[in-house]
């Protein structure tokens, strides 16, 4: 049994993400999607939102469970079982800064691996922080995300600007 992590922000889950987790899924015998709970003091949505979310978005993939972690993503992997990180690579950008985690983490824990997937070019352009902004300024981003998660962004943002 190899199980593997697939860990981020997830705020909100894009179909991005999804993409990523669903190729894990027929890869790895079970996959973890650790939900980082200090994405940033100013995420939209908090951690049990973003859990309950996913958990909602990954029901069709038995093999997936979710569950948030803060700390060390070396740790929670341990915790979980796993011996492989999943990332997914969108553009040079990420190359670069994903590398050197990888790196980091493979130093803290030799046998924690990371396996990187390409982002699908027709999802590469997508990215959580990019999605709220265009949706805040009434961009249509209904086909970035599931139908649930755009209902509850744009929710979310209503209440925000009401603020
Ligand atoms: P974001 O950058 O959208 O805020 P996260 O920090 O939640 O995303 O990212 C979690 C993981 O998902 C990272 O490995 C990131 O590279 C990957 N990811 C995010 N968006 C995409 C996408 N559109 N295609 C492929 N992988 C993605």
């Amino acid at each position: 049994m190899t199980t593997a992590v697939c860990p981020g922000s997830f705020d909100p889950l894009t179909y991005g993400h999804l993409d990523i987790i669903t190729r894990a899924a027929a890869m790895f015998d079970g996959v973890t999607v650790g939900v980082l709970v200090n994405a940033g003091k100013r995420s939209l949505f908090d951690v049990a939102e973003r859990v309950e979310m996913l958990e909602s978005a990954v029901l069709h993939l038995s093999n997936v469970t979710v569950a948030s972690f803060d700390g060390l993503l070396v740790d929670f992997s341990r915790s979980r079982g796993s011996t492989v990180i999943v990332k997914g690579l969108r553009a040079s950008a990420d190359f670069d800064y994903e590398v050197q985690m990888a790196q980091m983490n493979r130093h803290l824990e030799p046998d924690l691996d990371t396996v990187f997937l390409p982002a699908s070019p027709e999802r590469s352009f997508l990215a959580s922080s990019l999605v709220k902004e265009v949706a805040a300024l009434g961009g249509d981003v209904s086909a970035m995300l599931p139908r649930v998660i755009v209902d509850r962004l744009l929710a979310r943002l209503a209440d925000r600007g009401r603020d």
